[in-house]
């Protein structure tokens, strides 16, 4: 309580804010941002949020999108290094390590600002001055609702801020499908619709704005580059450079991908390897019985959810699909029975 009034009095007062998300964000982190940045504007702040890299065009439609930074970007670098290291306040949402911030790590933990932390990932690093985090929230965006009303402003909620948060609670339920949609994510979106999210115009937003190339690819992904395993209620896609490059892939167009390999009856665990210039980037997806983030923390650098997590390898993407068939029989009961994973031989 102590540390909320605190917060509750940083951003009484006008104050340099910037606001950032994970490496790639996703709706949920998108929305966190600027839901929270055009709440703070509202409150006289100065804020700007800085993004790690791009993201899918299909967010791009959110208010304050047109001011957002991309550290990848080298108009936008030295802006976003000036703008860190003026902060008064920094905002890390939707992440539980700063490493996910990728190259902004280092000026974040230099920085000598107030450091804010909402977010609803396992084991949150302790970086923050202010650490707003449940496991139990389906998204950010959720916690980010939660709080505006604990500090006593739900009336500066408007549509745009309702439309960026809804939209994060869309995407981090599934579409209201996931184990995690709760009884309060439908008390807490009933509200944001109440507010003014339009929750069709949303959907159609982000779901419904594919474009031929990705539906394309989705055809070809289908039907070349799944792999089945039935005896370990396992299926996965691979996805190289050279496919990525053949349909014209955009950033965002592998998103959902992998919950097709999981929609599949009988199966248990999906994944998606995708060979990306830095290594290959894994996706993690599994029935609520088997927890895929112990799996993707212990062999492939990651982490996450329960039910969706993440990782990274650094060796060829035939060798990392090879030692992931490998580990997946290996640890066939473990997985499937909650038990201790392997030491890896
Ligand atoms: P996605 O498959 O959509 O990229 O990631 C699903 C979830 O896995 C994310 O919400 C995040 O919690 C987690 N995740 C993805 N990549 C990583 C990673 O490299 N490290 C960690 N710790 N978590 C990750
Ligand atoms: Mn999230």
């Amino acid at each position: 309580m102590q540390d909320l009034e605190l917060f509750k009095k940083q951003i009484s007062s006008p104050k340099k804010v910037v606001i950032t998300t994970h490496h790639k964000p996703d709706a949920d982190a998108l929305g966190s941002s600027l839901g929270m940045a055009n709440f703070l504007k509202k409150k006289n702040h100065e804020v700007t949020v800085i993004t790690p890299s791009d993201y899918p065009s299909f967010l791009a439609w959110m208010k304050g999108n047109d001011d957002v930074l991309n550290f990848e970007n080298e108009e936008h670098q030295p802006i976003a290094i000036d703008k860190i290291k003026e902060a008064d306040i920094i905002f890390g949402l939707d992440f539980s390590c700063l490493s996910r911030t990728y190259d902004m790590e280092p000026y974040i933990r230099e920085s000598s600002a107030y450091k804010v932390n909402i977010d609803h990932h396992q084991d949150p690093e302790d970086f923050a001055d202010f650490a707003y985090h449940s496991t139990k929230a389906a998204a950010t965006c959720e916690l980010i609702y939660e709080l505006i009303v604990k500090i006593g402003d739900k009336d500066l909620i408007d549509c745009d801020i309702a439309e960026c948060l809804y939209s994060g609670i869309m995407t981090d339920t599934g579409g209201f499908k996931h184990p995690n949609t709760t009884k309060n994510v439908h008390l807490v979106t009933a509200e944001l619709i109440e507010l003014g999210a339009d929750n069709s115009k949303i959907s159609r937003l982000i779901y419904d704005t594919n474009s031929v190339d990705r539906l394309k690819f989705l055809g070809f992904a289908l039907s070349r580059r799944l792999v089945i395993m039935p005896e370990l209620q396992t299926a996965y896609f691979t996805i190289s450079k050279k496919d990525l490059k053949k349909y014209n892939s955009q950033t965002g167009d592998t998103e959902g991908l992998v919950n097709y390999a999981l929609s599949l009856d009988g199966i248990k665990i999906a994944a998606l390897f995708t060979e990306r210039k830095d290594g290959v980037k894994i996706s993690f997806r599994s029935t609520e019985d088997v927890a895929v983030n112990k799996f993707a923390a212990k062999y492939f650098n990651g982490g996450g959810h329960k039910n969706a997590s993440g990782g990274k390898s650094q060796d060829s993407l035939p060798d990392t699909v090879e030692r992931f068939e490998k580990l997946i029989k290996e640890n066939k009961q473990s997985l499937f029975n909650q038990l201790e994973l392997i030491d890896e031989k």
